[in-house]
């Protein structure tokens, strides 16, 4: 049940004012362009006004040049933290507040995760609309990052305000991260673990797009870089040489096997489905080792291999395992040798439905909706995917937004899920955090 103090908070949030923000943030293109050095400024320094506008502390900070994370945080009364990225020690508990002092337990912190990053729209000529017009209709607004995810960024914007504004007196603090470059190497969520913000978080609500939904898991990606190296030669004698493309051949047949027996060994995730091992690039010669002939055997093959991982899968063991394939795929000649490099490693994720964060968005979609929450799980890695494995931190990802949208041509977002996304992200804050 929703009560008069929640209700008071809800009765903030403009609904007007919620659609046209998402339309102005959408409106500022912040698709990463190496060669210009454009990038997520102008989207960051939006974000970072409308912070400071609604009150809280807000800080700015670059990552790489032109690519800056906005962290906006507002404090409950009493509140230990927040400066301490400025070097000094918080002081936990203060002596009139009664139940940190006697608990000794730690304030909660709840964050609200989004990046400013956009994907590429690609060519404009396909779109119905001109990409970032965040042409508003039919009850969507349509444009790149529209959905993925300025909307859920938005929401928890409109959500801190609506707070902000409302005096209540929570018993917790909440941080927003707005972070830069999610779509390439997570620069943003690592600089903002790295520079100490994340340190008392106790729950993250990444707001990608979820339809809402409670995603409490998310599958994890290793990505393996192989070479078997030969011995280059005329395609006329190869006899001369040693081919690379047959222990290629034979080495991938056994990663075939191997991902059949991961399957077989974790089964199906009751949200993630089946772990998978996909050959994405498989070539000869290698990059960077000159045009394919056809009268030239190359002297190496090389392919990389996308693992998607589920939990209960063992990442160090399963890169133990390609070596040991590779070792036996060259094992027939001494001339033959591999090399092996794992470029990246993200761990899956798992959150129980238990944790007080997951309870308290399961509760508030129950009030806003008079239905069951619906649970998923993200087949991709996000940003909480950083937050959960270099700091433990609980996530959920939870946000407006259909599912399978992101990233193509005509991108829109429901404004009916924006509304409810923006009121969940208020109850869940008041009930996580508590208030006094
Ligand atoms: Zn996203």
């Amino acid at each position: 049940m929703i009560t008069q103090a929640e209700q008071a908070v809800l009765d903030r949030i403009d609904d007007d004012e919620l659609i046209a923000w998402v339309q102005a943030l959408t409106r500022i293109p912040s698709v990463w362009k190496p060669e210009t050095g454009e990038g997520e400024a102008e989207a960051a320094a939006w974000v970072a006004e409308r912070c400071r506008a609604i009150g809280i502390e807000t800080h700015v900070e670059e990552v790489a040049p032109g690519r800056p994370n906005v962290v906006g945080w507002l404090r409950s009364p009493g509140s230990a933290h927040a400066t301490y990225v400025e070097g000094r020690t918080p002081k936990i508990g203060s002596e009139d507040d009664h139940r940190r002092s006697s608990s000794l337990v730690r304030p909660r912190v709840l964050m609200f995760e989004g990046h400013t990053d956009v994907v590429t729209e690609g060519d404009p000529a396909l779109w119905t609309d001109p990409p970032f017009s965040a042409t508003l209709r039919d009850g969507k607004i349509y444009g790149r990052g529209a959905n993925d995810m300025k909307a859920g960024l938005v929401c928890a914007l409109i959500a801190l305000k609506a707070l902000k504004e409302s005096g209540v007196a929570l018993d917790g603090d909440i941080v927003l991260g707005a972070v830069c470059d999610e779509e390439g190497r997570m620069l943003g969520i690592k600089h903002f673990v790295e520079r100490g913000w994340a340190d008392h978080v106790t729950a993250a609500i990444v707001c990608e797009p979820e339809e809402n939904h409670l995603c409490i898991a998310q599958k994890g990606v290793m990505w393996i870089r192989v070479v078997i190296s030969g011995v280059m030669a005329h395609g006329a004698m190869p006899l001369t040489g040693v081919n690379a493309m047959y222990p290629m051949a034979r080495f991938l047949t056994a990663v075939h096997a191997l991902e059949e027996r991961e399957i077989v060994r974790h089964g199906r995730h009751e949200f993630l489905g089946q772990p998978s091992i996909t050959p994405t690039i498989v070539q000869s010669p290698v990059r960077g080792g000159g045009e394919p002939q056809n009268n030239v055997m190359p002297g190496a093959a090389e392919c990389v291999l996308d693992f998607r991982l589920i939990p209960g899968q063992d990442a160090d063991a399963l890169a133990a395992a390609v070596e040991t394939l590779l070792r036996a795929a060259v094992a027939v000649d001494d001339r033959l040798s591999y090399t092996c490099q794992v470029l990246e490693v993200r761990a899956p994720t798992a959150t129980d439905p238990a944790e007080p964060v997951v309870r308290a968005l399961a509760g508030a979609f129950t009030d806003l909706s008079g239905a069951a929450p619906i649970y998923g799980g993200v087949p991709g890695s996000t940003d909480g995917t950083i937050l959960n494995a270099r700091k433990g931190i609980p996530i959920v990802t939870c946000g407006p937004g259909d599912i399978h949208i992101p990233h193509h041509i005509d991108e829109w977002v429901s404004v009916e899920e924006i509304k409810v996304a923006a009121r969940l992200y208020v109850l869940a804050a008041i009930r996580y955090l508590g208030h006094l």
